[in-house]
């Protein structure tokens, strides 16, 4: 009778702490797809901001290079190189 009460609170104490495991891994489950979606909706911020700063800066970018302050083009040696844009002298943006 004993034995028998013993071996019913080990069962009892396992289905216990079974429950509170589920519990826990479920809790782990919210907080980890909370932490996902703020980090989603915190990168989507940064697309915009420089979405917004690229197009802010389209209008000021220099038509020959594009924006990029420099130039390819064939060497000597028949390599590509790459060259500071003489019209905006590596700046990027468009000159007066
Ligand atoms: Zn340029």
């Amino acid at each position: 009778m004993a034995m028998n009460r013993k071996t019913n609170a080990t069962i009892q104490a396992a289905f216990r702490r079974r429950a509170a495991i589920e519990a826990e891994k479920r809790q782990l489950r919210a907080d980890y797809e909370q932490r996902i979606a703020a980090l989603d909706a915190e990168s989507e911020a940064l697309d915009n901001a420089v979405r917004t700063i690229n197009a802010a800066a389209a209008n000021y970018l220099c038509p020959k290079c594009g924006g990029d302050g420099e130039l390819r083009r064939p060497d000597a040696a028949g390599q590509t190189e790459t060259v500071s844009c003489s019209d905006c002298k590596g700046t990027g943006l468009k000159q007066n």
